[in-house]
């Protein structure tokens, strides 16, 4: 029921160009849904997406952002277990339910969409009035009543990537954990180790805020990137973490990461190293008998639902990463400022700038 018939969404219009276009409301396809924008952020994904990588070959412009809350305005008729006007959360990451890893629930393993050219199996087009959920039925959840929106936005994306570099790793009670850089991901990675009974959680950042923001979410200490590995190895007397997670995409602080773990522990690696195509990793002594393990964004709506149920009634409140506010038309500057790392910025809520009351 959208009361509008123009949408605006931030589109990339070429290598590292951003702007605002207009277009008619999406009409969704038989399994689709078409949701109105309540709340969307920005990820270091879409800085990635934005300024590293060219255009798709015949596409001149792809709608950005990929985590959002939203209010559901269209179903497509195929789409069970919503009505219009619902509060929902989709994946950042779609699945098409129906192929071999879908069904072992990893959607975001999906072996069909994104794998033909022009199925995409990423959301796009989260900052903008509306947008579209692909095969909704399984790739949203409803949101419940008691969660706040932002609360509910990160079960999407960050929040999940978080979780998963820990649920990956196998990180057991007891486990000494570090979490290499403390963005969004490596901060969610952080509060997860301390929930999945991690013993020492030691957080790697280098931004006081960032570094304050993993204190207050579980990590006993932490310490700066540089001289890292000396530190971590002094903190576990010579021998080693358990489990090293990787959050940020460098070559530099995967190698730290493999340096601090100890012999038969695991590297869990959910830094994005976007353009680059190769990883220059030392393959001395500390290479051998570890277990290394990647991840993408475990998605789809039991997944959205389980981390609804831990966020209303789990020990941290994720909500603190928004530290800053901005409407949907100022998506630039929110570009420019998470991009930019000041103000201690971590999370950017964009919000509508008009509610139209529908
Ligand atoms: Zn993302
Ligand atoms: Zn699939």
């Amino acid at each position: 029921m959208t009361t509008t018939t123009v949408n605006r969404t931030w589109s990339k219009t070429g290598m590292g160009k951003l702007e605002l276009l207009e277009a008619p409301v999406p009409e969704p396809g038989p399994d689709e849904a078409v949701l109105r924008t309540r709340l969307a952020t920005v990820c270091g994904s879409d800085l990635h997406f934005l300024h590293e990588f060219p255009m798709p070959r015949g596409v001149e412009q792809v709608g950005m952002g990929h985590e959002a809350v939203g209010t559901v305005a269209v179903l497509g008729e195929n789409v069970r277990g919503f009505a219009v006007g619902d509060r929902v959360v989709a994946s950042c990451v779609v699945g098409c339910g129906e192929c071999g890893n879908c069904l072992r629930g990893q959607l975001q393993a999906c072996l069909v969409l994104g794998k033909v050219p022009g199925i995409s199996n990423a959301l796009a087009g989260c900052q903008g009035d509306h947008f579209v959920v692909p095969r909704a039925t399984i790739n949203m959840a409803k949101v419940p009543e008691g969660l706040s929106d932002e609360r509910a936005l990160l079960a999407g994306d960050v929040m999940s990537t978080g979780f998963s570099a820990v649920e990956r790793a196998n990180v057991e009670t007891g486990d000494t954990v570090a979490i290499f850089a403390q963005g969004p991901v490596g901060l969610c990675a952080t509060a997860g180790a301390r929930m999945h009974g991690a013993g020492l959680v030691i957080a790697v950042e280098g931004v006081p805020e960032r570094a304050e923001m993993a204190m207050r979410l579980g990590a006993n200490v932490v310490v700066e990137p540089e001289g890292a590995v000396a530190r971590i190895r002094e903190l576990t007397g010579k021998r080693g973490v358990d489990v090293a997670i990787e959050a940020l995409g460098r070559a530099e602080t995967f190698a730290a990461a493999l340096e601090c773990t100890r012999l038969d522990g695991t590297v869990s690696s959910v830094g994005v190293y976007a353009a680059h195509r190769s990883l220059d990793v030392p393959v001395g002594l500390g290479f051998y008998q570890r277990k290394i393990v990647t991840s993408l964004c475990p998605s789809g709506s039991d997944r959205l639902r389980r981390l609804f149920a831990l966020a209303e009634h789990g020990p941290a409140d994720l909500s603190q990463l928004f530290t800053h506010r901005m409407p949907l038309s100022a998506t630039d500057e929110a570009y420019e400022l998470f991009g930019s790392r000041r103000d201690g910025v971590i999370k950017i809520a964009l919000t509508p700038d008009v509610e139209d009351g529908s």
